[in-house]
């Protein structure tokens, strides 16, 4: 005869085996740690799909979970409702615009991420970035109908953190979107390590900021992430390949040229500072180093 615990789907019982203390019952310290981690990774986008009784379970201890905010700006309304919807669908919330000027005017709601077409009606999309850029490091991926290198590379310079080229899939749009923020929202260690004395560069890590000879630097989070790196080890010389497996979290979506441009734009940044001094130092075919001292 079979009892009915016997057959309980074919696991072993817990109680019989020892597997399981008799008395184990999660503690608020336990459920909140799990709870954190489980907001982590999906504010990460990793690919995990909790079941709708986890969520409320934990719900309680989830203090930051919230649709991410991607402020897209698009002068065609058919891509523009393509994009939203393919975000949408991935669980962000977006919200369209399709001037730059109106974007200005929408931007204090607060955004995680823009998505910004460079040919709009008012003003390109590089000047919108510009604009951004005087008081905010938000990630920015560009959308781009001419796929000149030129382009691309001017529109990382003036700050931005990835570009697609029309036409392009809303899908893979998305899969960028979710690449750039896990890099730019991947939490960072703290350092302890006070900038290097006797260089006039503060590095503010809870600002995100760069203090370079008294005045603070407008980078981008990519150039904020170089920098911090070179100036944790001055003197030391960082390969490209290096610098990209520090700095982007998504290595091999960048290539070598990707980290060019970077240091490129970060070094005009320095120099409209302090023209006769150049920081970095570039050490050809191996890569850069921040110089120990100038
Ligand atoms: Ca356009």
């Amino acid at each position: 005869m079979v009892h009915s615990q016997d057959v309980h789907r074919g696991a072993p019982n817990c109680k019989d085996h020892g597997a399981v203390p008799e008395n184990h019952t999660p503690t608020p310290d336990s459920l909140r740690l799990v709870a954190k981690a489980l907001e982590w990774a999906l504010s990460m986008h990793l690919p995990i799909r909790p079941v709708p009784s986890m969520l409320i379970a934990f719900s309680p201890f989830m203090t930051n979970l919230r649709k991410q905010r991607i402020l897209i700006v698009e002068d065609e309304p058919s891509i523009l409702d393509n994009i939203a919807y393919s975000l949408e669908t991935e669980g962000f919330d977006p919200v369209g615009c399709t001037t730059g000027g109106d974007a200005l005017g929408r931007f204090d709601e607060g955004f995680d991420l823009a998505v910004l077409d460079v040919g709009l009606p008012d003003v390109s999309g590089f000047e919108l970035c510009k604009e951004i850029r005087k008081t905010s490091l938000l990630p920015i991926i560009f959308l781009t109908a001419r796929a000149s290198e030129l382009d691309r590379i001017v529109g990382l310079e003036i700050g931005g953190d990835d570009y697609m080229v029309k036409p392009f899939s809303p899908r893979e749009l998305s899969a960028r979107v979710k690449a750039v923020l896990r890099r730019c929202g991947e939490p960072e260690p703290i350092i302890h390590e006070p900038t290097p004395s006797g260089l006039p560069l503060q590095i503010d890590d809870e600002r995100i900021q760069v203090t370079y000879y008294s005045e603070i630097l407008s980078l981008s989070s990519t150039e904020f992430r170089l920098l911090r790196l070179f100036a944790r080890h001055p003197g030391r010389v960082y390969t490209r390949t290096q610098l990209m497996n520090s700095v982007w979290k998504e290595p091999e979506a960048a290539m070598e040229r990707t980290v060019d441009a970077h240091i490129k734009s970060l070094r005009a940044k320095m120099k409209a500072v302090k023209p006769e001094i150049d920081p970095i130092e570039t050490h050809r075919g191996m890569g850069y180093a921040l110089k120990e001292r100038w």
